[in-house]
């Protein structure tokens, strides 16, 4: 009896055995093949940590150039800062003497913490709803990877650019882009891909209606600072450093009530209006017990982060921050720090026509609307992306991520992507990419 339920139970062992090890063999198979859709290799990219401070710019590259391979795209990594490497893509076009469409997207990311988070924001988790968490999920390794999707498929279709395409992967775009696309577009190799229309990212839509960027605000960084006499705190006297910088303070926020006064009344957008806000006040004499109540201090500064639309002109700005927000009469002094150019080589506004004067824009609204979509009104982006270097040598550049019917999640805890969104970003860019590539009447 022993032996015999021995021998049965060996049996029984082994076809479970087997058993398993065909499931498992089976699972194998199912896992290696789900590695090679379009969601796991999103996934895989957004698994590369390329946050600030150390972003792992090595890995998203070979990362991406074996990607660029499988596809047969031509590659070259360029380095203008060492360890900050931009890989460009080529796609040749059957009239390279035409102008190429070049498709833009950082590397980088803004860091993330992940206490904060659902899904630790490397995980590159996908919830059993079909969310994707990660930083950088909308912001913005969705197009980099839809870009080379879309192409996938174009090539997979024997579909053949009339001009050549071109994606840049650059890093640095978060901190600044000063060391990645600012030096790009300065480099012979950014002439000789003679770029007639680019596309850069967007914004996320939490309405049905995908948004598309026109132009950018500039980001000023403004510190203005007073000097004056040092005094006993009993004394009431002119021209103290705290009471000049709070009469200019208060000048300030007068102008940024006036300007948040249209916002608030619907006459225009956040993006349409200059936004001033104070980010720090730095005052006080101090000791180890802390401030020093009873001594008026001689120095005081604050710091205000300014954005200023594409029509702002700078001169004029700049002419009433001297006059009346730190005037050398009151013993004030500023500093500005630009980031960025604010006007073309031309001296016209940074801004790509959206209407009817402009080709690219036609096709561009065009190829939306054969992919079944719809464009809401062109807008500024409050905020400031590598397009603006673009746009300074004239080229236009609409502002784009295909993210609608999605919470804003840019720069924020639980950044995520639904993957309904990602695949049909995938055809909008099928759709952009071989109606721009196509197009033959514009001569820039
Ligand atoms: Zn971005």
């Amino acid at each position: 009896m022993a032996i015999s339920t021995t021998s049965h139970f060996n049996s029984f062992n082994f076809s479970l055995t087997l058993f398993l090890t065909l499931l498992l063999s089976s699972t194998t198979q199912a896992h290696q093949q789900e590695l090679n859709t379009p969601i796991t290799r999103f996934q895989n990219y957004l698994r590369i940590n390329t946050a600030h401070p150390t972003p792992d710019y090595t890995s998203a590259v070979s990362y991406l150039k074996a990607q660029a391979q499988a596809i047969g795209l031509h590659h070259q990594t360029l380095q203008f800062v060492p360890g900050k490497p931009l890989l460009l893509l080529s796609w040749p076009g059957s009239d390279p003497s035409l102008p190429s469409v070049l498709l833009n997207s950082h590397l980088d990311s803004v860091p993330a913490e992940p206490d904060k988070w659902l899904h630790h924001p490397f995980s590159g988790h996908r919830t059993a709803d079909g969310k994707i968490f990660a930083r950088g999920a909308q912001d913005d390794k969705c197009i980099a990877m839809q870009y080379l999707e879309a192409i996938r498929n174009l090539k997979g279709r024997e579909f053949t650019p009339t001009r050549s395409v071109h994606v840049s992967l650059v890093p640095d775009e978060e901190i600044g882009g000063f060391d990645g696309h600012a030096r790009f577009v300065e480099s012979k190799e950014f002439d000789e891909l003679n770029v007639g229309f680019a596309l850069d990212e967007g914004q996320a839509s939490p309405g049905d209606e995908f948004r598309v960027f026109y132009a950018d605000r500039f980001p000023w960084g403004l510190k203005i600072k007073a000097t004056g006499q040092p005094g006993h705190g009993a004394r009431m006297y002119d021209n103290s450093a705290m009471e000049n910088l709070m009469k200019s303070v208060e000048i300030v926020s007068r102008f940024r009530e006036s300007e948040f006064d249209v916002v608030e009344a619907g006459k225009a957008a956040n993006s349409e209006v200059v936004s001033v806000n104070p980010v720090y006040v730095k005052a006080g004499v101090t000791s180890e017990n802390g401030f020093v109540m009873n001594v008026q201090p001689s120095e005081a500064e604050a710091g205000f982060d300014l954005r200023l639309t594409p029509t702002t002109d700078p001169d004029e700005l700049r002419r009433r921050i001297a006059a009346e927000w730190a005037p050398t009469a009151r013993n004030m002094s500023y500093e500005i720090i630009e980031k960025g150019p604010i006007r073309d080589l031309l001296g016209r506004p940074l801004m790509t026509v959206t209407n009817d004067s402009n080709p690219w824009w036609l096709v561009f609204k065009q190829a939306i609307t054969s992919a079944g979509e719809k464009l809401s009104k062109p807008e500024i982006l409050a905020s400031t992306t590598d397009a603006r270097f673009i746009r300074r040598k004239g080229i236009p550049v609409l502002g784009f991520s295909p993210m609608k019917n999605t919470p804003i999640l840019l720069h924020d805890h639980n950044e995520h992507l639904q993957e309904t969104v990602y695949l049909k970003g995938i055809e909008v860019y099928e759709s952009l990419i071989s109606s721009l590539s196509s197009f033959t009447k514009a001569s820039h």
